[in-house]
């Protein structure tokens, strides 16, 4: 998921070690850091009408190997596309496994377009909604595999998920507000589901020619 709204574009994020440590290498007793470590490489990012976004993925019995490497290299492709969330399927991988930055304030992680601040990104497997509030909310979200589409969705404003962290614990998570929103949206790709299937006939009639040419790049 995007940070809400079409002011996060343009922006690169920042490097694995900060402007500060690059400008001034400090010290450290005999040794001194002469050059940042390289950057961990990003996947690619899957968009609409691919057909994988649009297909329930598999559960996770195990956190194999795989699995272990996947988490970090999403995180990072996250944050490279100044998302606050992403979902397996995003980078073509159909398992149930969602990334969700977890922090107070998550727009605070993409609110400066020039550098993404690190937040609190966590990995979930498996991640069922067991409760969900009466209360709704209605905002505008994006999605890092609709690019340029930023449609108004209606979410529980609070939610209960039973899900294994990357440690393999089983956990139950309470949260509310955008996180919340989060979650419910990473859910929905674990589902085949986008933002733009919660759509009513005419919104969707209003950005047909935005999708049109979504279906026109990847041919
Ligand atoms: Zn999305």
């Amino acid at each position: 998921m995007y940070e809400v709204g079409p002011r996060t574009f343009g922006g690169k994020h920042g490097g694995v070690v900060s402007a500060e440590a690059q400008r001034s290498p400090k010290p450290l007793g005999q040794v001194r850091i002469l050059a940042p470590l390289q950057k961990m490489a990003t996947l690619k990012i899957v968009t609409y009408p691919k057909k994988i976004l649009k297909v329930r993925a598999q559960e996770v019995p195990e956190i194999t190997q795989e699995i272990e490497r996947l988490i970090p290299q999403m995180i990072e492709t996250m944050y490279g596309s100044q998302g606050i969330g992403l979902a397996a399927p995003q980078v073509g991988i159909s398992k149930r496994l969602i990334i969700v930055e977890t922090s107070d304030d998550p727009r605070a992680t993409v609110r400066e377009t020039s550098r993404h601040v690190r937040g609190r990104p966590l990995a979930f497997l498996n991640p069922v909604i067991v409760k969900k509030s009466k209360e709704t909310a209605i905002d505008e979200e994006g999605c890092l595999s609709l690019p340029g589409i930023f449609v108004p969705v209606k979410r529980a404003e609070s939610v209960e998920i039973v899900c294994q962290t990357a440690d393999g614990s089983k956990v139950r998570v309470e949260t509310g507000g955008l996180t919340a929103r989060i979650f419910q949206h990473e859910i929905d790709h674990l589902e085949g589901k986008l933002i733009i299937n919660h759509l009513d006939p005419l919104r969707k009639f209003k950005i047909r020619r935005q999708l049109k040419e979504l279906v026109q790049k990847i041919k």
